[in-house]
């Protein structure tokens, strides 16, 4: 890892594809997605709390015929950002290898959400869960529906305490380290369940 804060090689020596390359020329990809769910659901008459809605939707992502689910975290508790009063929410961060395009890949985290009865009134309102792409290899992308890197990431220790635990050496685009913005973040009520 680099001590200096700055990554001098990107962890995987390739360049990242194209919006507009065709499916079968792309190369497996390495995208971290974050989760986090503060309520639970009924899914299929069972309830589920908020680590069991993580868990069915690592499941509901491994299932998936182009994404693998190589790397995730353990499960940290972490409070409410959001409006008004809110449960404790769970957060976790994947690693997945997938040749889907960032948009394509965005589409089956969003029906995930859906399925697992996301319901979206308020903005950073309580949820049942959030599926979020954090990086797209070393992308940065901004369009109407895909901002990546995550533009709030960096100021979010409940997602970099789990993005550093299964990524330590990890660079983002822009040549910041993964343990300089976790220094730097504050972990305040941030509990590693
Ligand atoms: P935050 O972005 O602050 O974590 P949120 O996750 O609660 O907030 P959502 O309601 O889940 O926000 O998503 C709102 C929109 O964000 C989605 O419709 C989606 O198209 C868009 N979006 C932009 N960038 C991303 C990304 N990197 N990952 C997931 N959704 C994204
Ligand atoms: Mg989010
Ligand atoms: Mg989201």
């Amino acid at each position: 890892a680099a001590t200096d804060g700055q990554c001098t090689e990107s962890r995987r020596q390739k360049t990242p594809p194209s919006q507009t390359q065709k499916a079968q020329d792309r190369l497996m990809a390495l995208a971290y997605i974050g989760l986090g769910s503060n309520l639970s659901d009924t899914v299929a008459g069972q309830e589920l709390d908020s680590r069991a809605q993580l868990n069915l939707a690592i499941d509901s992502l491994s299932a998936h015929p182009h994404i693998l689910v190589s790397k995730r975290s353990s499960f940290y508790q972490t409070p409410a950002i959001g409006p008004g009063e809110q449960p404790n929410y769970i957060n976790a961060v994947a690693q997945l290898d997938s040749q889907l395009a960032p948009l394509d890949l965005l589409d089956p985290l969003q029906s995930i959400e859906n399925q697992q009865g996301r319901v979206r009134t308020v903005r950073w309102g309580a949820r049942t869960l959030d599926l979020d792409i954090l990086l797209y290899d070393q992308l940065i992308e901004n369009s109407e529906r895909l901002t990546v890197p995550h533009p709030r990431m960096h100021e979010r220790g409940f997602v970099l305490a789990p993005l550093s635990e299964i990524a330590p050496d990890l660079c983002l685009p822009n040549g910041e380290n993964i343990q300089q913005l976790l220094a730097n973040c504050s972990m305040q009520g941030i509990v590693k369940l």
